[in-house]
């Protein structure tokens, strides 16, 4: 048996599609467009090209983007001063603060700051504790692509067992509240867990969010399972996910790729999230 793809490619371009369209409508209404402003400190080459693609999707969709740099050495105050001018700014409706963060400051204290109605990361505090608490709220975009790429697919997640491998608060344990939501069975797997391939085994739908290259091995994959692979590890010059695709694909009735599975979605959810918070009018 070879699973079927889930291309995250193509269902990432059909969610900006959509908000493409929703923006159109604002536009055509004579309001402003929605606006979303970054925040980078220092001069990570990885988080300058996330940031730069981020900005690139903000215009394809008609969004305004503002990009805010700061220096390496930038002080804690100086970034907060900038995270309050963007809260008190009305024409910015989403702020991002690219992690991670130069050593000597606090992300977590920092993003914090960020008023939760633009929080369209959906890792402040405030957002956490809404979604542990079930309440409407921003959700961190990642989970969300995931939760979107199963709807997408056709799976019913009520009363799956949903083995989710990492409890990181940006991935594996938001992705259990929302999986949660949506009336799955969920169990989440971490470094101590023991046995781990028995319990990847009892997954319907299993979910590596690990950063371990093919951790996953395809004997640990139920017969019928979907498999999603949020792990993105650079390996030789290339991208592999946490999952051993080949083998795993053998056993899967759908598998998402690495590149080209849920990477896509995140930044398909940040815009969905920033037309979420849109705040209208000129
Ligand atoms: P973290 O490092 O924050 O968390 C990793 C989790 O995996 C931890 O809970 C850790 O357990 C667990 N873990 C590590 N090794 C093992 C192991 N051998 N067995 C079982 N569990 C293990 O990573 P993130 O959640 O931030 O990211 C995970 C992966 O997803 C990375 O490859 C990252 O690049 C990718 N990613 C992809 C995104 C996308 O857009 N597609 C977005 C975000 C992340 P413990 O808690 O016990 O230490």
């Amino acid at each position: 048996m070879s699973a079927r793809v889930i291309d995250g490619k193509l269902v990432a371009a059909a969610v900006r599609g959509e908000v493409a369209g929703a923006v159109e409508v604002i536009l055509a209404a004579g309001q402003r467009a929605p606006g979303l402003a970054t925040i980078i400190v220092g001069d990570d080459p990885a988080s300058a090209v996330y940031v730069a693609n981020k900005h690139k999707a903000c215009e394809e969709v008609g969004f305004v983007g503002f990009h805010n740099e700061l220096s390496a050495s930038a002080s804690a105050e100086e970034i907060s001063e900038v995270i309050a001018r963007l809260n008190a700014d009305a024409a910015v409706d989403g702020i991002l603060l690219q992690l991670p963060l130069p050593g000597h400051l606090d992300a977590g204290s920092l993003t914090g700051e960020i008023a939760p109605e633009k929080d369209v990361d959906g890792l402040t505090p405030t957002s956490a504790g809404l979604l542990a608490l079930g309440r409407p709220g921003m959700r961190p975009c990642t989970p969300l692509g995931v939760v979107e790429l199963l709807d997408r697919e056709g799976v019913d997640l009520g009363g799956l067992h949903v083995v989710i491998v990492g409890r990181s608060a940006l991935v594996g344990k938001p992705l259990a509240s929302l999986l949660l939501e949506r009336n799955a069975t969920v169990t989440i797997c971490h470094s101590h867990t023991r046995d781990l391939a028995a319990v990847c085994l009892e997954a319907d739908v299993l979910v590596a969010a690990v950063g371990v290259p093919k951790l996953i091995s395809g004997d640990w994959v139920k017969p019928g399972a979907t498999v999603i692979d949020v792990g993105i590890n650079r390996v030789d010059g290339g991208l592999v996910g946490d999952v051993d695709y080949e083998a795993a694909a053998e056993r899967a009735c759908c598998i998402t790729p690495v590149p080209g599975g849920v990477g896509p979605m995140t930044i398909a959810m940040l815009l969905r999230n920033t037309l979420g918070a849109y705040g209208g009018a000129s």
